[in-house]
């Protein structure tokens, strides 16, 4: 997460008041939820904590229990995301679901209650189930056939997932022979997981070696299973355990309990905790005790799954959309723990935002040792009232980043003062800004900065830019100091100008020095989409960078576009700001970028050792809006924003954001203001949605 942009505390907004409100709040939190789950599944690199997740995605169900319609194409309905680009995929023989989730012990009596109404059963009637740790990792599906591991699969969006076969052969705890007695089809399903142990010591090494760390083990596992190169998963310490099955060519026991004892000796391996428990009570007590030990163990649980038993009331009970209705998630609250805050230190990001961090007396949270977190901006501070010296709860929820909720104004020291945000920026004394409206205070030394330098460059080199293995931040720091990389085309130049110097540095020999220039020399040839992300121009992430990619197809065309778009009134600027989800402050960002000598010198002297390869729209149909361009405003009835879009974008259609003269169509629902004005002034052609449906019907 970027401590830059994220929120102090779990922004859920207040619950609407009406149906129209109810609409418009379903749709903003599933475009976010859709932009979280690709960062979550697809990046492995989460933007919010899961608690935040949570909450917002609960309220999604809660409007759809008030409002049903809103449940059509909702991200309720759905499981992860689709499988990533590069992976063949591997379609599941039987879905691969999620779990409903409870978050209190009513909730579990609920759940209890609902299985009892359900099957028509009496209070008194036991209905047993069994407990498991939910285990914080991903989930895996592993097909034998004749007693032979054929295949490994990630959920990816439930019905099909990613080809990680070869990715799991170094797993010792994933058996790639069975027994005779094991059936023809297999399908054995379970929890990929990093030990808390062997996180710490892969995050060691790799911010030794310059290679990417990760922010919780969750994560280190993803992005260790989810692997296009095999050679790196067999590099990194993954554990399994089983707990479900997918196929089976014959029923192999009556309850879960017994599937448990039976795979447990074919070699898979089964949680120990994994418990059978008869009552309400038993359940509760079950809870408990695993919460208690949570911290102890050396892997990361989120809470307890409760399954029922018996195969044939599994079977009766059946699924919901995307998860069964015998089983349930019980979460933990998220860990916190106590402890000092000894300093507040001022980070310098690539755009100059001064980010406070909390340096903390090191503390362990649910067993992964924490000694910093995030104060976020100046306004933080603020808000939490914190001074040096206090005591402070911290918080870490499967988390990114961890957080600082409160402090203990008994533990408060006598002599401890406020803290004072910093005027100039720390690393080069400019002076720091705060301009109106923004909760960012950023330092105005620009290019003289070189905390702001070394933070592009780290930027540049990072694994959704250029991604160029073997040069983490630390070498960029070191290569910085030395003055042998300033900019980044110096990165492809260091072969040439530093090789000798470079194998007589601590840490690097002959072998290490070819390794990094053969990942240097791989990185030449780069699509323009990660290019302009990799230019770490404000507010351009990756999916910015696509878009711009997208629509102008080179650099060429971009660069001119960008620098034609100065003019206030000519027609770049408008074409800039009609891409949809580009508005005018991205729009400025851009323009101020390429207004500037120097960010133009970069770019010519990238060109001039990169190959910076087009990039083509996507393939479009041929369909009666095919190369239209069309706005959609107003209130919509019969189909949602997002809908409409990825329709419109399917058929061929632009859909932009404000009407210009080159706008074809404006699908205005009720309520439509100053666009549907705008449109009849131009004499574009306004459609009700009834209007464009027909337009597009085949
Ligand atoms: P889930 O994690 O709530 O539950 C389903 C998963 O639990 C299964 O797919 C399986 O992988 C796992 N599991 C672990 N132990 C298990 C056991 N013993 N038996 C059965 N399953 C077990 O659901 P989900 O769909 O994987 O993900 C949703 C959760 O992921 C959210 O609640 C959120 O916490 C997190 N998430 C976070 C973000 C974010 O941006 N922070 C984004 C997406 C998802």
């Amino acid at each position: 997460m970027n401590a830059e942009t994220a929120p102090p505390t779990s922004l859920v907004p207040d619950m609407p008041a009406t149906g129209t409100e109810a609409r418009q709040q379903h749709a903003d939190i599933s475009e976010r939820i859709l932009r979280y789950n690709e960062a979550y599944y697809i990046q492995d690199e989460p933007l919010v904590p899961d608690a935040q997740y949570d909450a917002l995605f609960n309220r999604l169900i809660e409007l759809e229990a008030r409002y049903p319609t809103l449940k059509k194409n909702s991200p309720t309905q759905n499981v992860g995301a689709a499988p990533a680009d590069g992976f063949a995929k591997i379609k599941h023989a039987r879905p691969m679901l999620s779990l409903a989730n409870a978050f209190s012990r009513e909730d579990i009596v609920d759940f209890l209650a609902r299985i009892r109404r359900f099957l028509n059963i009496g209070a008194s009637s036991p209905v047993d189930l069994v407990g498991e740790p939910k285990i914080d990792g991903l989930s895996l599906s592993l097909r034998y056939e004749n007693r032979v591991l054929v295949s490994a699969a990630t959920r990816g969006d439930g019905t099909e997932g990613e080809d990680v076969t070869a990715n799991v052969a170094h797993i010792a705890d994933i058996p790639k022979h069975l027994s005779d007695d094991a059936p023809d089809i297999l399908e054995v399903r379970g929890e990929v997981y990093m030990a808390r142990s062997d996180f710490q010591r892969l995050n060691q090494t790799q911010a030794e070696t310059g290679g990417k760390t990760f922010a919780n083990p969750r994560n280190a596992a993803a992005g260790s299973l989810r692997q296009l190169d095999p050679a790196i998963s067999a590099k990194r310490p993954l554990r399994f355990f089983a707990y479900s099955f997918g196929e089976l060519s014959e029923s192999l026991a009556e309850t879960h309990w017994d599937f448990i004892t039976k795979i447990g000796g074919w070699g898979f391996v089964t949680n120990p905790h994994t418990t059978l428990l008869h009552t309400a009570d038993d359940i509760m007590a079950f809870y408990d005790e695993m919460a208690n030990q949570r911290a102890d163990l050396d892997y990361d649980i989120d809470g307890i799954v409760y399954k029922v038993n018996h195969f044939e009331l599994q079977l009766r009970l059946g699924f919901v959309s995307r998860s069964p209705r015998w089983a349930i998630a019980h979460k933990f609250p998220a860990e916190q723990a106590k402890t000092r805050l000894l300093a507040i230190e001022i980070q310098v990001g690539r755009t100059g935002a001064l980010t406070p961090v909390a340096r903390l007396e090191p503390v362990t949270v649910g067993g992964v040792v924490v000694s910093n977190a995030t104060l976020h901006n100046r306004d933080e501070i603020e808000r939490l009232g914190v001074r040096i010296g206090d005591l402070v709860t911290v918080q870490r929820a499967g988390d990114v980043i961890p957080q600082i909720l409160d402090f203990i104004p008994e533990e408060r020291p006598a002599d401890s003062v406020p803290y004072q945000f910093p005027d100039t920026c720390p690393k080069c004394g400019s002076h720091a800004i705060r301009e109106e409206g923004e909760v960012v205070t950023r330092c105005s030394g620009g290019l003289i900065c070189p905390a702001q330098a070394v933070e592009r460059l780290k930027h540049f080199v990072s694994r959704n830019a250029f991604d160029i293995e073997g040069m983490g931040g630390k070498h960029i720091e070191a290569f910085f100091d030395l003055g042998w990389v300033t900019s980044p085309a110096d990165i492809f130049r260091l072969e040439d100008s530093h090789s000798d110097e470079l194998v007589k540095l601590e840490g690097w020999g002959p072998k290490s020095a070819e390794n990094l220039f053969a990942s240097i020399n791989e990185r030449r040839t780069i699509p323009l989409d990660r290019f302009i992300y990799a230019l770490g121009i404000r507010q351009i992430g990756q999916a910015t960078a696509r878009l711009l990619a997208r629509h102008y197809g080179s650099l060429a065309q971009w660069r001119q576009a960008i620098l034609d778009a100065r003019n206030p009134d000519g027609e770049a600027l408008r074409d800039l700001i009609n891409i949809d989800q580009i508005g005018p402050g991205v729009a400025h960002d851009l323009i101020e970028f390429m207004a500037e000598d120097h960010n133009r010198d970069v770019l010519d002297d990238l060109q001039s050792v990169l190959i910076i390869e087009d990039v083509s729209p996507p393939v479009t149909v041929e369909s009666p809006v095919t190369g239209k361009t069309v706005v959609f405003t107003g209130k919509l009835d019969l189909f949602s924003r997002n809908e409409a879009k990825v329709k419109a974008e399917q058929l061929g259609a632009k859909v932009a954001g404000s009407i210009s003269a080159k706008t074809d169509y404006l699908v205005a629902g009720p309520g439509a203001g100053s666009k549907l004005k705008k449109a009849e002034e131009l004499g574009v052609t306004v459609l009700d949605e009834q209007g464009w449906l027909d337009l597009i019907a085949p």
